[in-house]
């Protein structure tokens, strides 16, 4: 695996987000968003932040977004129509 400084270097190089995991808090890069990582919306639906490559923050951000009536689905999903 490759070191965390060496991925936050990389993003800053290349321009890409460098932010905390909304669910784990984990740092990770832009660079590092798969199509396979959900988002975790916000509680006032109006925004979505995606999740680590982790796969258990997938399954917890679609888990908690589900128990909320929010049904994103996928870090590339942001022109889905948000539920009122
Ligand atoms: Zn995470």
């Amino acid at each position: 695996m490759t070191p965390r400084w060496v991925d936050r270097l990389y993003a800053a190089a290349f321009g890409f987000f460098w932010l905390p995991c909304p669910v784990c808090g984990r740092m990770f890069g832009g660079h590092e968003v798969t199509i396979e990582c959900e988002a975790l919306v916000s509680d006032d639906g109006k925004t979505a932040q995606v999740v680590c490559p982790d796969p258990a923050c997938s399954v917890e951000a679609r888990a908690r977004n589900l128990k909320r009536g929010f049904a994103l689905r996928g870090a590339f999903a942001f022109d889905v129509k948000m539920p009122k």
